[in-house]
């Protein structure tokens, strides 16, 4: 697949003029017709709803267009929690799929009317301490193991520190009902960034053939299945993108094979897609300032780590355009590098580029989800302004970028000592 910038070299230099480099923009048309897109395809399920996992992008004209797009919010923090009841998001649009919880948070979960997500066994006695057992309420499961698509192992689920194992996730749901709860539901992320059609069928069967046991055993008919996130998105362009309409009918025929005949053809199927419904809609964009010739060859850009930190944390690809020169051949090798005093601080190493040229632009792609919201401060470096191109191509500032005054803020009386 060829990836194509949303922003050509003529808006990117008039959007300049009002927002300097480096800045994350979002394509608001391309975010709406995907989330579009994710509906149709699980149409089928009445009572279907996308959670926006609100850490992958946590700005609130972000999320007031997924809300005008039917979607609701998935929490893990008290931080989130507000921005989404600020937002609107009024129960049953917030999940609050959180673990290692702090009392307060469930309490303000709970407050809201969020659909809590309890990650462990231990956290039912939690919340009665912090709120009671609210009526409706999902447990996390982790089955162990290794998660295989056939042969393929996509991830490690023995090893990952999130939900309850199935033994657990039974007792968990008996004592739920004997103190009070009515409402039920189950909730796995089993395998992260997934660029495969299957992952979403391979996930529902597991929990649909455990929502069977669920009521055998416990007597417990779950009333959703929230498949959580993991649908992931090609960062390099020799992978081909998912098929949301192929994953959502993989979901239903195993809803029919195995939910229906169980009498169980009215549970709502839930996601909560952070990646799939952001990371190609976001550019980091940002102006080559330095070449520098020595053991490599070497361009320095005005963005850095502190800006989108997925190569630096994960070694993750993310493809480079250089703005005017999308034709021209790719004969030079550069590392793209940004200005940390860490030499991983590189958004590519040994990358096939055009030659470039001091104040080319450089866009950065797939950078809508897990990208600004990464971000951190070492070195003293500020966090970036976010931008929204609109539906009508104008351009409205959606953060504004730190100032040093935001770096010194948290200080007592830092500006009068000095
Ligand atoms: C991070 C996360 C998501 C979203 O994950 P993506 O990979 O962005 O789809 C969804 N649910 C939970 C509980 C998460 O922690």
């Amino acid at each position: 697949m060829i990836k194509k910038p949303f922003i050509t070299k003529d808006q990117a230099e008039k959007i300049i003029k009002d927002f300097p480099t480096p800045f994350h923009i979002y394509d608001e048309k391309a975010i709406r017709q995907n989330a579009r897109n994710l509906y149709k395809a699980f149409s089928w399920n009445k009572g279907f709803r996308e959670y926006f996992a609100v850490k992958a992008t946590p700005n609130p004209t972000i999320l007031k267009i997924l809300k005008e797009e039917g979607c609701g919010t998935d929490c893990s923090s008290y931080a989130e929690l507000l921005m989404s009841k600020k937002c609107g998001f009024v129960n049953p649009e917030i999940m609050f799929s959180s673990n290692d919880t702090p009392l307060e948070e469930f309490r303000y979960a709970n407050e809201i009317g969020a659909i809590i997500n309890l990650d462990d066994i231990t956290h039912i006695e939690a919340l009665e301490k912090a709120c009671g057992i609210p009526e409706t309420v999902c447990c996390r499961y982790n089955p162990g193991g290794k998660f295989a698509i056939s042969t393929t192992i996509m991830d490690n689920p023995g090893d990952a520190k999130y939900g309850m194992t199935k033994p657990q996730i039974i007792e968990a749901y008996k004592t739920l009902k004997e103190k009070g709860a009515k409402t039920f539901g189950i909730h796995a992320f089993l395998a992260s960034n997934t660029v495969s059609n299957e992952y979403y069928p391979t996930l529902a069967k597991i929990l649909f053939e455990l929502a069977v046991e669920i009521k055998n055993i416990a007597g417990i008919e779950l009333s959703f299945i929230n498949l959580s996130g993991g649908v992931g998105v090609p960062y390099t362009p020799d992978k081909e993108p998912n098929d949301i309409f192929v994953i959502g009918e993989g979901v239903h025929k195993a809803f029919d094979e195995i939910l229906v005949p169980a009498g169980l053809g009215n549970v709502s199927i839930f996601t909560e897609l952070g990646r799939y419904m952001l990371a190609p809609y976001g550019h980091l964009v940002t102006t080559a300032i330095h070449e520098k010739h020595t053991h490599k060859e070497y361009i320095g850009v005005d963005a850095c780590a502190v800006n989108l930190m997925r190569p630096a944390m994960y070694g993750a690809y993310h493809h480079i355009t250089v703005l005017g020169k999308e034709d021209a051949p790719c004969d030079h090798t550069y590392d793209i590098t940004g200005s940390l005093c860490e030499n991983n601080d590189k958004f590519a190493i040994d990358r096939k580029l055009p030659e470039i040229d001091m104040g080319d632009i450089l866009v950065i792609h797939d950078t809508g989800a897990h990208g600004f919201a990464m971000g951190y401060n070492y070195n003293g470096k500020l966090k970036s302004a976010e931008l929204l191109l609109r539906e009508d191509g104008s351009v409205i500032q959606i953060r504004r970028a730190e100032t040093v005054d935001d770096y010194f803020a948290t200080l007592n009386g830092f500006w009068d000592v000095i």
